[in-house]
């Protein structure tokens, strides 16, 4: 009986919970006034979508760099740099709306790559690693907030299984409102590390799990630790990837390697200046 009573009231802590956060997450919609009706409001998140972008001159020169950045948790932790705090990104944020900077996609990035696709001239990527719950909580929000794109590198294996990293019902909330969920592999593997074979499972395992639970094709992979070796570039193409992120580096270049792109590391001990500098040029002074 107490047991029930446990369950039940964890339940309602739950609903109500989603209910709140669906309220907050939602600033630019005018018409979310119908406080009387929590379960509408919760369908209404999850229909939300973002709106298809058409790009405005002036565009990017062909074969030139693109900042891809690269983030992991959005959290506080005293001399963590890897948790960027919520404030830090909203201001981040902020900056890139206020500045003209326009969120492509991977495939914009692809196709500005491989098929000369016109991206304006102030494009940037975002990007998100390990699939953090923080991205749902924290990062989810404020990307509603400004209208931004962003990708999230997932680790597989984590998904419903360990505490404080995404769910699958997450996941697919993110996704359908136009958040672009690609792999991480697995477990997050050392792929130099591992034999072709090993290496090839993981790629092909962690990129069949997200098609069939977000029922779209997987393109991309995000190298853990940003490793690979000759025998990840094979198996990425031979798993069907399309294009691979490595980490700590430049702007990615397609001279680079399309399957060993570089992406600009932001770190929570990196003030506004140096984030500025990493976005605007090409050869930014490494912290
Ligand atoms: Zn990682």
């Amino acid at each position: 009986m107490i047991k029930k009573f446990k369950l039940l009231s964890t339940l309602i802590l739950v609903i109500l919970s989603i209910t709140l956060f669906g309220c907050s997450s939602t600033p630019n919609n005018n018409n979310n006034n119908d406080s009387k009706k929590p379960v509408q409001n919760t369908t209404k998140v999850s229909e939300q979508k973002l709106p298809e972008e058409s790009f405005k001159a002036p565009f990017k020169a062909a074969n030139q760099g693109v900042p891809v950045l690269m983030y992991h948790s959005i959290s506080f932790e005293k001399n963590n740099p890897l948790k960027v705090p919520p404030e830090q990104l909203e201001e981040e944020f902020k900056y890139l709306k206020d500045n003209g900077y326009t969120t492509i996609s991977l495939d914009d990035l692809y196709n500005y790559f491989e098929d000369n696709a016109q991206i304006p001239e102030k494009s940037i990527v975002l990007t998100f690693d390990d699939g953090y719950e923080d991205n749902y909580t924290a990062l989810f929000p404020l990307l509603k907030k400004y209208g931004l794109r962003a990708t999230v590198f997932v680790i597989t294996g984590y998904v419903d299984k360990m505490p404080a990293y995404l769910t699958s019902s997450q996941l697919k909330e993110m996704n359908s409102y136009g958040v672009d969920i690609e792999s991480h592999t697995v477990n997050h593997d050392h792929l130099k590390t591992l034999t072709k074979d090993k290496q090839l499972a993981t790629l092909t395992e962690s990129k069949a799990f997200l098609e069939k639970l977000l029922n779209k094709k997987i393109n991309y992979i995000a190298y853990p630790y940003g490793e690979y070796d000759n025998n990840t570039l094979e198996c990425a193409k031979q798993a069907g990837y399309k294009m691979a992120l490595s980490t700590d580096g430049r702007w990615s270049m397609k001279k680079n390697g399309i399957f060993s792109l570089d992406r600009v590391y932001i770190s929570s001990q990196f003030n506004m200046d140096i984030f500025k500098d990493r976005i605007s040029n090409p050869n930014y002074k490494f912290q």
